[in-house]
């Protein structure tokens, strides 16, 4: 990382690059400013070079290194690349479908030779708590389990789930209209309900599980040919803190919205 020490203006500023860094590092901060520096610096060998000093510097002085810019510059050509030719994966010609208790979350709960089966997702986390290390703190341990809550609590949620049986209990009425206006209608409602992209693309039956964790088939109707994908955008910065808790806060809020959603616009649908 450098700074360019004509742009940057301490004086003027809020530091904001230092706290930044201290927002994902706590204590443990990469970039210093003592007193009688000209500019801040930094220490290199463990910053993590995630650019949030970066972006929070109100006059663009700081940027990746010359050595550290190149390889980044590298790897956005590649996925430029990638995403001209419009294949962002490749699919080996072995694949097929799976069940879902194969997957490696499911295996936790249904697979006795997996090293971590039944232990809960958080079984270690007290122990680290008590290290009293920056980011691994006790509110940032809740802030995680708070996040994920709608998300683990979804299949206990099941009336709003079963859609098909909640449906069944009101008359249905199709709508007769033009599918096209009827798809940038669902579209405009997934983002209101919180989508950051929507897209409606052919259902490919190869991306469905075999059999749910329970080892039932999916009851998805031959009738149904396309599929609403939503993404939802998750905290960069809290990504780049990984494996500190704020990175699993930012995992299982974008799970716990998924969750929202599904629910929402499948209702809405
Ligand atoms: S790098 Fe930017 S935010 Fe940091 S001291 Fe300089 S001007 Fe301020
Ligand atoms: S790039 Fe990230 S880790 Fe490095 S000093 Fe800036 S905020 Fe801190």
């Amino acid at each position: 990382m450098r700074i360019d020490a004509v742009l940057c203006r301490p004086n003027e500023c809020a530091l904001e690059c230092i706290q930044a860094c201290q927002r994902i590092h706590g204590d443990n901060v990469y970039i210093k400013f003592d007193e009688g520096d000209g500019h801040p610096h930094f220490e290199n060998q463990p910053c993590t070079s995630c650019l949030s000093c970066a972006r929070a510097c109100p006059f663009d002085a700081i940027s990746l290194d010359e050595k550290r810019g190149a390889r980044r510059q590298a790897k956005r050509r590649a996925r430029v690349k990638i995403e001209e030719d419009k294949r962002p994966y490749e699919v080996a010609d072995y694949f097929e479908r799976f069940p879902e208790a194969n997957m490696i979350f499911a295996r936790v709960y249904k697979d006795p030779s997996f090293q971590h089966y039944q232990k809960g997702v958080y079984h270690s986390s007290e122990s680290v708590v008590r290290k009293r290390i920056a980011g691994y703190g006790r509110l940032d341990l809740e802030l995680s389990i708070a996040t994920w809550k709608l998300y683990d609590s979804r299949f206990n949620a099941s009336d709003a789930y079963d859609v098909k049986q909640h449906k069944s209990k009101r008359p249905q009425r199709r709508l007769k209209a033009d599918p096209e206006i009827l798809t940038q209608h669902i579209k405009r409602v997934a983002r209101f309900f919180g989508a950051s992209l929507v897209g409606v693309a052919k259902l490919d039956r190869k991306w469905i599980y075999q059999t749910n964790i329970e080892g039932e088939p999916y009851d998805i109707d031959e009738s149904i040919m396309f599929a609403v994908v939503m993404a939802v955008e998750m905290d960069y910065d809290k990504i780049n803190s990984s494996p500190a808790f704020a990175a699993s806060v930012a995992t299982a809020l974008g799970y716990s919205k998924m969750a929202f959603l599904e629910i929402e616009l499948a209702e809405y649908i």
